[in-house]
């Protein structure tokens, strides 16, 4: 059975709607902004999450700048998602998360 194809909203192009990650731009959230932490939609005019109250402003720690939680920082484009370093999970989590949000393994915190 076919999919519904779906709209990546960072990139505009018709992808698989069971993607977990648009294969055109790389976004890991291509169908709507979801907070990191909870994975609970967020609107880009919110400043905290609805979920788990996390700031959804956050300080890009390339640029310096603040910018929304995406996996791409608004002002320099660099990539905010860290992968998860134990080797059977590899999930792609936000670089200020404590722990891997899918095995429960501590994450490297550079400051
Ligand atoms: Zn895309
Ligand atoms: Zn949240
Ligand atoms: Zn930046
Ligand atoms: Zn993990």
């Amino acid at each position: 059975m076919a999919f519904y194809k779906q709209t990546c909203i960072r990139c505009n192009a018709l992808i698989d709607g069971d993607s977990s990650f648009c294969p055109k731009c790389g976004s890991k959230s291509p169908f709507a902004d979801r907070c990191f932490s909870c994975f609970k939609e967020i609107s880009r005019d919110d400043k905290i999450c609805s979920g788990c109250g996390r700031n959804l402003n956050i300080t890009c720690p390339h640029c310096g700048q603040s910018t929304f939680m995406q996996d791409k920082c608004e002002k320099c484009k660099a990539d905010l998602m860290i992968v998860c370093p134990n080797r059977r999970c590899g999930a792609f989590q936000f670089f200020d998360a404590v722990k891997c949000s899918a095995c429960g393994k501590k994450l490297p915190q550079k400051r």
